[in-house]
């Protein structure tokens, strides 16, 4: 027995379950094949938790300055299992959102390992989708169109493989159960940044190491030497141009210690735990892609830009296929491909118009190219400043750190990014993108009234700025 559908989606993330509603919507018989749980890397070991765990110890930070704020406490408990048991019970609740969200839109699920069979054409005879059930079973799916969205799992650094003990991935630090005394950070991207933030919050003595000659290596410089000057000043000790030497690994009495490479002088750093994020590995193997002309390039599987893989009728989105590995990044390419896969229109972003958002204490935000890039493609650049402390507003909130930073092209007066370090950031960056997106000048952007006293009147200045017209500088 097989199951015939119009859709198959190999995979239940943010990409996978996101893409099968849109194909309900348009009237597709659609189903999901999820070896664990609907809602992915986000939100069982992504976006959700962590962002949970970083509120706790934003609370906690804010408890222990409260006396700024003209609030005396009698300090402050961290609760740690605490903490962990409010992440869970937002998990839980949005996996049941997504749970029923299966359910209103009539998606068919079916729990088990998924892989393609082949060969190309799908029919019977020709082979499908074989699910191997997680209750033993196995069963056959022939759908029209595959949609593969298998994501992605923390990248390993050889010699320092994740024990749950001493070293940890993201995964495995997620579900800790107490916190560390200290913990070194293999890596300064995203992942690790936020860890640092987060640590160092909690009270966890912090030290990261990144490669590259700066925090956050695809952000502008300003905002990386920014990041870096503000976590130094929390007390992290930050490392950049370091290289750690794994074969120096060593335990001893509960406590680790490595070797790092920094220039042609080398240190030993100790602490309890090691964190290593140094990015994340395509979930491409085991799937079956092998039995088929889906072609994968350095470990991604390749699309076109309708996410189309060698075989015009499979597509592949999300982190499997490289790029941006952002869960918004997934949807949207859900969302296109099936629009593609059903004639439908189909709103193609070049990568550099999506948002960036970093969820460190302060936050980060980017949209467009950053200074370096955009010189390097030629362009003769203009930019423009403005401080967070020049914002009523975000000395009201009590974080007057950071800035807002607008790069235009000169000749034509387009906006060619916007990168932004403070207050809530994530949720202004919105509005530079669509202020790129519909490709808006800085003049235009500064016309918009931006009400008072809120943070967004940060844009409104930092626009100006670009022509040295800014208001309350
Ligand atoms: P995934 O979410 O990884 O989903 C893939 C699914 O496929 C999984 O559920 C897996 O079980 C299933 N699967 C794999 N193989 C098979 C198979 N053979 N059969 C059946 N099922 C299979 N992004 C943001 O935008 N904002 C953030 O703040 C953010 N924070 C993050 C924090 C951390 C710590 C991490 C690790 C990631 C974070 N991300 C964030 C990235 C985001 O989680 C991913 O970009 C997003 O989850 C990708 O979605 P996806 O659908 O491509 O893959």
């Amino acid at each position: 027995m097989s199951i015939t559908c119009d859709v198959a989606v190999l995979g239940g993330g943010t990409g996978g379950y996101v893409a099968a509603i849109r194909a309900a919507q348009l009237g597709k018989d659609v189903v999901i094949i999820e070896e664990d749980k609907l809602g992915g890397t986000c939100l069982h070991r992504g976006c959700i938790p962590s962002k949970s765990l970083l509120r706790s110890a934003e609370v906690y930070a804010e408890i222990k300055e409260s006396e700024s704020y003209g609030i005396e406490t009698n300090g402050a408990t961290l609760v740690f299992p605490k903490v962990q048991q409010r992440k869970t019970d937002i998990v839980e609740k949005l996996h049941q959102g997504v749970q029923y969200l299966m359910r209103k839109n009539k998606i068919k699920v079916l729990y088990g390992k998924g892989r393609v069979t082949g060969p190309s054409i799908f029919s019977p005879k020709s082979g499908g989708v074989a699910v191997e059930l997680s209750d033993g079973e196995m069963e056959t799916i022939i759908p029209t169109n595959l949609i593969i969205a298998t994501g992605s799992r923390p990248r390993v650094l050889p010699g320092l493989e994740p024990d749950g003990i001493y070293i940890l991935s993201s995964d495995e630090a997620l579900v800790m159960e107490q916190l560390p005394k200290s913990m070194v950070i293999v890596g300064g991207g995203v992942i690790g940044v936020e860890w640092a933030s987060m640590l160092n919050d909690f009270g966890v003595e912090v030290t990261i190491v990144e490669a590259a000659n700066q925090l956050l290596p695809l952000e502008d410089e300003d905002i990386a030497r920014e990041l870096h000057n503000l976590f130094t000043r929390r007390g992290i000790k930050v490392i950049t141009g370091g290289q750690v030497l794994a074969d120096t690994y060593e335990v001893q009495n509960g406590h680790v210690s490595i070797g790092v490479k920094i220039g042609e002088q080398q240190q030993i750093l100790e602490a309890d735990q090691l964190l290593v994020s140094i990015g994340r590995q395509a979930n491409v193997e085991n799937i079956g892609i092998e039995n088929t002309d889906v072609r994968t390039e350095r470990g991604f599987i390749a699309v076109n830009s309708f996410m189309q893989t060698g075989e015009a009728h499979i597509y592949a989105i999300g982190d499997v296929i490289g790029g941006l590995q952002l869960a918004h990044v997934a949807s949207h390419e859900g969302i296109a491909a099936v629009n593609h896969l059903a004639g439908e229109t189909v709103h193609l972003y070049p990568s550099h118009l999506i948002p960036r958002c970093v969820y460190t204490r302060p936050e980060v935000a980017s949209v467009g190219y950053t200074e370096k890039e955009s010189r390097a493609l030629g362009y003769d650049v203009k930019v423009g400043k403005f401080p967070f402390q020049a914002i009523g507003k975000s000395l009201v909130q009590g974080s007057k750190d950071g800035f807002v930073k607008v790069i235009a092209d000169q000749n034509t007066n387009d906006i060619l990014g916007v990168h932004m370090i403070g207050v809530h950031v994530t949720d202004l960056i919105s509005e530079a993108a669509l202020a790129q997106v519909l490709d808006a000048t800085p003049w235009e952007v500064s016309q918009m009234i931006h009400p008072h006293p809120t943070l967004s009147e940060i844009m409104g200045e930092a626009m100006l700025a670009v022509d040295g017209k800014a208001i309350g500088l």
